[in-house]
């Protein structure tokens, strides 16, 4: 017996029904970079389903060197597999979500920010980079940082997106651009 096995039995019911999909390139053409927050799945907020989009999920959502690194990846892959598909000059868009309400948020506060690194030995400094306290002000910040990174492929454009935890409602703070 685990916690998982409900989980597993619900499971059971999908793949009852399941049908495999060969290997291709997302049928939405967007990347989703979001919290890992269980109230922020953007499958469900974003009605995606299976094959749409690539998601990847940490605290806040942030634009992190591991989250550009996975993106530089992912965007080598698509252009090796499917690059014959897609227009010459683009591959996907990367859609930055943060949320209003964070958990990341209590780590704006100094004195939360200095129990968290003592109890956890996290660097103070990058729990405070990985605070989302004004969701909009961080992805913008994000969106930036992805934009100008010299790994990002000039093929990938990036937009950036609230999340109202208490309305369900997606806002874009910053429409799509490329490098
Ligand atoms: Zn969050």
């Amino acid at each position: 017996m685990t916690r998982m096995t409900p989980l597993l039995e619900r499971n059971e019911q999908f793949a009852s029904t399941y049908t495999p999909m060969a290997l291709g390139l997302p049928t939405a053409q967007v990347l989703i970079v979001t919290c890992l927050d269980h109230r922020v799945d953007p499958a469900i907020v974003l009605g995606l389903r299976l094959g749409d989009a690539p998601v990847i999920r940490n605290a806040g959502g942030r634009v992190t060197q591991a989250v550009i690194d996975d993106i530089a990846y992912l965007a080598f892959l698509a252009e090796q597999l499917f690059g014959e598909q897609v227009a010459a000059d683009r591959l996907f868009e990367v859609a930055v979500v943060h949320h209003t309400r964070c958990g990341t948020g209590f780590l704006a506060d100094p004195s939360f920010r200095h129990r968290a690194a003592e109890a956890t030995g996290l660097a103070e400094a990058a729990l405070e980079a990985s605070a989302v306290a004004d969701p909009h002000t961080t992805v913008k910040a994000d969106v930036e940082r992805l934009l100008t990174s010299s790994l990002l492929s000039p093929k990938v454009s990036v937009s950036g997106h609230v999340y109202d935890i208490v309305t369900g409602r997606v806002t874009t703070t910053v429409d799509a651009r490329y490098p």
